[in-house]
């Protein structure tokens, strides 16, 4: 059996800025992903058949994750097969290995780092010998969040966020996660959003037609010149307050993470994780410890970036 495995980071956002509502649904966003130390690990190994390709999920949530055709590993598998013309004999099957340590649901885009990790595992093992930017072009269809799990790193991300422009930005930052006990799916946290946004009585700041979403310059100064503290000031998500009306906890979380002397708090994209930004390495193991006492969260974790995108960490191993 051969087979290769990958390991893709989790993302968090710094600025999420979500524009108004497209008439296809979606949301036009701008956005600054930052790649963590927080990994799904992904091997795919071509079986003997026949029979159907086969997804086996093991680790944190594993459970809430679907093990078919909707994992969206299997689903990014297919995509490069058939961007790449490939025909595949019907004897020889896949099987997608996914460890999970990436939360699920939690706004960290757990499900997208293994989509990447697929399509950098089976342009591998298939020799489909697509480039990067190749590679990047099918991960785009995939999932919004894909493309830059590809590339990792510090982004801005434009359009749905598959827009990628690589970011200028030093230094290494040091992140606390408080996970929540519970899920958010992102549609129903966009819909709140939209809704909170309708309910706007007029003349109520930001009532109106909702503006283009833009970059925020001061975070990108911050990040160029590589200053936690103004980082931490500039953190910013237009889907907190949907994600907080949804999941009321966070509110507290948030406020006990800032008590706490965190830099910055925010809620990782559509939630309910909180991430907060602290200081430096050893800062950020007592916001651990004084947070996990602070019963606030269901776990407490810690993670610094940014990291590369998904990378291969082990080659094809040859017969077994
Ligand atoms: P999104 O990426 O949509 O913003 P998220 O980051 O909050 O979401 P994910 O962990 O990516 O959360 O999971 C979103 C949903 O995707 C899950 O509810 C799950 O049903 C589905 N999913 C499909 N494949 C996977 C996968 N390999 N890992 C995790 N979730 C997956």
């Amino acid at each position: 059996m051969t087979s290769v495995t990958v390991r893709a980071p989790a993302k968090i956002n710094l600025q999420l800025a979500v524009g108004p509502r497209r008439g296809d649904g979606y949301h036009d966003l701008v956005t600054v992903f930052h790649a963590i130390s927080l990994f799904d690990d992904v091997t795919v190994a071509v079986t003997e058949g026949p029979g159907p390709d086969r997804v086996l999920v093991s680790g944190e949530g594993a459970e809430s994750v679907p093990g078919g055709s909707e994992n969206l590993a299997l689903k990014a598998a297919a995509a490069l097969a058939k961007a790449a013309g490939l025909v595949r004999a019907a004897d020889r099957p896949i099987e997608i290995t996914i460890r999970k340590r990436i939360p699920v649901a939690a706004g960290l885009a757990g499900g997208s780092a293994d989509a990447a990790a697929a399509l950098v595992a089976c342009n591998e093992l298939w020799n489909a010998g697509f480039s990067q930017e190749q590679l990047r072009e099918v991960a785009a269809e995939v999932g919004s969040d894909v493309a830059f799990a590809l590339l990792g790193g510090t982004a801005v991300g434009q359009g749905r966020g598959e827009r990628l422009t690589p970011a200028l930005a030093s230094g290494e930052y040091h992140w606390v996660l408080a996970v929540a006990d519970g899920q958010l799916s992102t549609p129903e946290v966009y819909a709140t959003l939209d809704r909170l946004r309708a309910a706007r009585d007029p003349g109520e700041p930001g009532s109106g037609p909702q503006p283009e979403p833009v970059l925020d310059n001061a975070l990108m100064g911050a990040l160029r010149s590589g200053e936690p503290a103004a980082v931490g000031r500039a953190l910013s998500n237009d889907m907190q307050p949907a994600a907080i009306s949804l999941f009321p906890a966070l509110r507290k979380t948030l406020a006990v993470g800032r008590e706490l002397g965190a830099l910055g708090a925010i809620v990782a994209g559509s939630g309910p994780t909180c991430v907060f930004l602290a200081a430096d390495a050893d800062r950020a193991v007592d916001l651990v410890v004084s947070l996990s006492g602070a019963g606030v969260c269901r776990a407490v974790t810690r993670a610094a970036g940014p990291v590369p995108g998904a990378s291969i960490i082990g080659s094809p191993a040859g017969a077994s």
